[in-house]
């Protein structure tokens, strides 16, 4: 089964600039897309074998472990889309600018292989970003077996990169690619 089907039956590759090819590496890559879309939200994405397993996050990550923010699955994305910034036109899904707001690697921090962590709703990894960093828990609380109608939580572990004064999606606004902000990347 192509596991892209969904998300190009989604966009018309040859009006929007969003990458198509999925070249899988050997490092488990993850970012976070800030996506400027009808409503502004974070696109969280890991690697699980040659794809991006993907949430939307309407509040976006926060390294408070009291925080638990919202994250809706949504259609796996190819690996190339890790570097994707730039605008999806008018008219095409998901029209918005989007913005590589963090990405680096992660590690698997549990005795389990990430698809099964997947499956059994409780995903535990050590994100090594430009900005995330330490340990986070994607954690189901509802929805049965198909992803896309699930709903999950993402939250900060314990550990000593917590930070429970200031806002670090307010601190660190720009691209961890670029350094642009939203308005000079569109
Ligand atoms: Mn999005």
């Amino acid at each position: 089964m192509d596991k892209l089907k969904k998300y190009k039956l989604k966009r018309n590759l040859r009006k929007t600039p969003e990458p198509i090819e999925s070249k899988p590496g050997n490092k488990n890559i993850f970012v976070v897309q800030k996506h400027d879309a009808s409503n502004l939200h974070y696109d969280f994405r890991i690697q699980i074998k040659d794809v991006l397993v993907s949430w939307a996050v309407p509040k976006g990550p926060s390294m408070d472990p009291s925080v638990k923010r919202l994250a809706i699955p949504t259609e796996d994305h190819p690996l190339s889309y890790a570097d994707f910034e730039g605008t999806i036109p008018e008219g095409q899904y998901g029209a918005g600018t989007v913005m590589v707001w963090d990405i680096g690697t992660f590690e698997n921090i549990k005795n389990q292989s990430l698809q099964d962590q997947k499956e059994n709703g409780q995903i535990e990894i050590k994100l090594k970003g430009k900005k995330l960093k330490g340990n986070f828990s994607l954690v189901k609380f509802m929805g049965k077996k198909d992803f896309l109608d699930q709903k999950w939580l993402l939250i900060k572990m314990s550990d000593k990169y917590v930070s429970k004064k200031g806002d670090i999606l307010k601190d660190k606004p720009n691209s961890a690619k670029s350094g642009k902000s939203l308005k000079k990347i569109s």
